[in-house]
């Protein structure tokens, strides 16, 4: 037997093989760490990637060259091997080599049964496979004997034309030749590319003796892991099948085994007890010298155990995130390792209930993934039925062609949102993730008719109210009746982790919080405070819209004082709690920016409610709610326009702030409270907010007889702000980027109507992403690095901060890191996310 190291592109995988990465793929360095570590590994031949891409062209080397590596007449199998074991690749081909003549000489040794099973398994995997013939005619029989044998090679002959091939060298040429297109087929391009492969990824293969797995004595295979791909808990799952070969065992049909003693059934343990002792210590072995849990894919033939393959065990999120911190804590990989193995995206997956992602999926329709985490719930087609279903204890997720203002409180009450309309900035989704309820909105695939109170899907279900649906905002997909879910995983593991990211970050992470329960979310998430107080949102509870209304319908200024004195205590409350939770962390209150119409009805009904509560003529409220609409009401009558017009505002809010920082300052840690004017554009405008400002935190420190501090910045969410920032920053102790308001301001683009053709955009590259979603480094960023820099030119060392949606994602945090940011503000179930992808940045990039 030849046995060279290395023949054009065939090398021998030895302990000192040259194997790499990069030419051999994964699998095949995998399976040279496992012979290093003495593993009973079959002889294994690997094939690089430039000598798989020869095949596909029906170029390549000599093959009987190739089959001089194994022993004569043996059977041996191939495996891709691409650079990474998350890109796929064609299936397995087992039992190569078999023929007429192996097979006398398999019934021989090891009985006709064998044989006959051996041949049956490789001619049907051949004909559909290689030789891609109509599979109906080549199905695996039952119980292969003489005559289905006969029946399978008649077959082939007579759908291929040819009988089938008995050279072990041109069954083998086949195969390569096969694989090798099928990687580069179109489907299976996208595929990887789909999971970060480059366009240009190869494929190795790895060719490998059989361990045949059938004939007498024990033989058979089996899979084994020695922790749960579901919880990342230590646990050994798989199973053992006698006469079986590569995965069979895991269908667990009859006759499989039980890796450990169980009493559902049989066990390895109990009856190959030496052979489970060995796989036990193999698995030890592979963890620690791959550091990595992997799940080992094993043959025993005659009693003689074999280690085929090994792969990192499949893992879902929170599996990982265990795994990862479990490894670390071991001594097998570092912290810093453990921390760039999480992906930062996967962790909402940890706060929030998930569809368990091993069953199968009833999708009713597909939006986009706005608020992850997953509810079940009743259909309901307004806010107010949300409020009823929750009133009942029922859980109801409401559907809405769009959300408003006055739908936060259905909101709060549903399990979940969705909206036909709206892209990921638009209102349902911005309250929806800052609430942690599961949303999808841009649901454009189902008609909508909400007087009807149902909708009908692209295949033609009708869903009406009562029915019942789960959502999966972390995959925007809406499915037909109540699937599993899994809890959310707040457990040590992920806590450790959080911890060793903050140790090791070097930018600031808080959240955006506008009421209590997201305050304390923000907390329990470990922000370091909150970067965006949105205060308009605690006027939407039921007390408070009516005295708001009230303010808004005052005729005389004494009229709209007495409405703001009723709020004021109410405001002073939310501060002072909010101050509380937070204990003594900074919180950045934001004035109120809306139009205020937004708090006006717009149905007859709401006006005619409305009119009744206020006592007052329908026609006058109808005239009122006229006179405030706007054509364009968000670059119209909102943020600072409101507080210099109607400056009581924003007097009552400072009043409230004011007074709450004095009340939780006397109880707990001391607060300074930062205030933050939205919608500027003109340094004028902060001058005179301040100066009100400053005047009544004169009045207060008078009453009260107790001095406090505070700081004022500004929110620099319009390209005026950015590029007069120099003269702003002089007014200002912080400047906050509102990336939402930004985004849609410099591209001209509506938050709540560019989801009509965003898809278009992207698909035809006219945007690289939604720039909603994804910070548009190139336009935003530039005013962003514009605002930045003139900001720190008008006053050195002022606190820089982005508080738009997207201060959660991991390549905005990277920019506002390199551009010397203080901190970024997101939504509190981002909190996580954002940290670690800080502290990868840092680790990947130190200074
Ligand atoms: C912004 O515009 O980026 C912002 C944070 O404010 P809002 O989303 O409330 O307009
Ligand atoms: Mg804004």
């Amino acid at each position: 037997m030849q046995k060279e190291s290395n023949i054009s592109g065939f090398t021998r995988v030895t302990d000192k093989a040259p194997i790499h990465l990069s030419h051999h793929g994964a699998r095949a360095k995998c399976l040279q760490r496992l012979i290093r570590l003495s593993m009973p590994v079959p002889e294994t031949v690997a094939i690089d990637f430039s000598t798989v891409a020869d095949f596909a062209v029906g170029r390549g080397p000599d093959l009987a060259a190739l089959l001089d590596q194994f022993e004569p007449q043996s059977l041996i199998s191939v495996r891709p091997s691409s650079e990474s074991t998350e890109w796929g690749g064609p299936g397995a081909m087992l039992n190569i080599g078999m023929n007429d003549i192996a097979h006398a000489t398999i019934a021989k040794q090891r009985g006709a049964k064998a044989a006959d099973a051996l041949y049956a398994r490789f001619i049907s995997a051949f004909a559909i496979q290689v030789s891609r013939l109509d599979p109906e005619p080549f199905a695996y029989p039952n119980e292969p004997d003489t005559k289905t044998l006969k029946a399978l090679l008649e077959a082939y002959e007579l759908e291929a034309d040819d009988p089938f091939p008995q050279d072990p060298a041109r069954q083998l040429a086949d195969i390569l030749k096969s694989m090798a297109r099928a990687w580069e087929s179109t489907t299976a391009r996208l595929l990887r590319q789909a999971k970060g492969a480059p366009p240009d990824a190869g494929l190795g293969l790895v060719v490998q003796q059989m361990a045949l797995g059938v004939g007498e004595g024990e033989c058979g295979s089996g899979v084994i892991q020695f922790v749960s791909g579901t919880t990342g808990r230590p646990q050994i799952t798989g199973r053992y099948k006698s006469q079986s070969q590569g995965r069979e065992a895991l269908n667990r049909d009859e006759g499989t085994l039980y890796l450990t003693r169980d009493a559902r059934g049989p066990a390895l343990e109990d009856e190959l007890p030496e052979v489970f002792q060995q796989l036990k210590v193999q698995g030890q072995n592979a963890r620690r010298a791959l550091r990595e849990e992997m799940q080992l894919e094993f043959a025993i033939d005659r009693q003689r155990l074999f280690v085929l393959d090994a792969l990192p065990v499949q893992r879902n999120s929170r599996a990982g995130v265990r795994i990862a911190v479990d490894l670390a804590k071991s001594g097998v990989i570092s912290k810093a390792d453990a921390m760039m193995r999480v992906d930062p995206a996967s962790l909402p997956e940890l706060l929030h209930p998930q569809v368990n992602p091993g069953l199968a999926r009833d999708v009713l329709f597909k939006g986009i993934a706005a608020s992850p985490g997953a509810a079940t719930g009743r259909i309901v087609f307004s806010s107010g039925a949300a409020q009823a279903s929750a009133a009942r204890g029922e859980a109801c997720i409401l559907v809405r062609r769009e959300t408003a203002p006055e739908d936060v409180r259905g909101m709060h009450a549903a399990k979940g949102v969705v909206t036909e309309r709206g892209g990921v900035t638009s209102h349902a989704a911005v309250i929806a993730r800052g609430l942690g309820v599961p949303c999808v909105v841009g649901a454009s695939g189902i008609q909508l008719h909400q007087k009807k109170k149902q909708f009908q899907t692209n295949d033609g279900r009708l869903m009406e109210e009562g029915d019942l649906i789960t959502l999966d905002g972390s995959s925007g997909e809406v499915l037909a009746g109540a699937a599993e879910l899994l809890e959310p995983a707040l457990d040590d593991a992920f806590a450790e982790l959080m911890r060793w990211a903050d140790n090791e970050r070097d930018i600031g992470v808080r959240a955006n919080a506008d009421t209590l329960d997201e305050a304390r979310n923000a907390a329990l998430f470990g922000a370091e405070g909150i970067g965006l107080c949105r205060t308009e949102h605690m006027f939407f509870d039921e007390d408070r819209l009516t005295v708001m209304r009230e303010m808004i319908f005052a005729e005389t200024g004494e009229d709209r004082h007495a409405a703001l004195d009723r709020l004021l205590p109410m405001q002073r409350n939310d501060f002072r709690r909010l101050f509380e939770i937070m204990k003594g962390h900074s919180v950045c209150i934001r004035l109120f920016d809306p139009p205020l119409h937004e708090f006006l009805p717009h149905s007859k009904e709401g006006i005619l409610e409305l009119a009744s509560a206020l006592d007052l003529p329908v026609p006058d409220v109808s005239r009122r709610v006229e006179a405030l609409a706007e054509f364009n009401p968000m670059l119209g009558m909102r943020g600072v326009r409101l507080g210099i017009t109607v400056p009581e505002i924003y007097e009552m809010q400072a009043h409230a702030i004011f007074e709450a920082t004095i009340d939780a300052s006397a109880k707990g840690a001391p607060v300074v409270p930062e205030i933050m004017i939205p919608l500027v554009s003109a340094k004028r405008e902060v001058e005179l907010v301040k100066t009100r400002i400053d005047a009544v935190a004169a009045a207060v420190r008078i009453e009260r007889g107790i001095d406090f501090e505070y700081s004022l910045g500004v929110m620099v969410e319009t390209p005026r702000a950015a590029l007069r920032a120099e003269e702003i920053a002089a007014h200002a102790d912080f400047l906050s980027f509102g990336t939402n308001d930004l985004t849609q301001m410099t591209y001209g683009l509506s938050r709540d109507d560019a989801s009509r053709f965003m898809g278009a955009y992207v698909q035809q590259g006219v945007y690289r992403e939604d720039p909603f979603h994804l910070l548009d480094l190139d336009g935003v960023g530039e005013l962003l690095k514009i605002g930045a820099d003139r900001g720190r030119r008008g006053r050195a060392g002022i606190v820089l901060s982005i508080c738009g949606e997207h201060g959660g994602d991991p390549e905005s945090i990277s920019f506002c890191r390199d551009a010397g940011f203080d901190y970024v503000s997101c939504s509190p179930f981002r909190v996580p996310v954002a940290k670690l992808a800080a502290a990868q940045l840092k680790l990947a990039c130190p200074d």
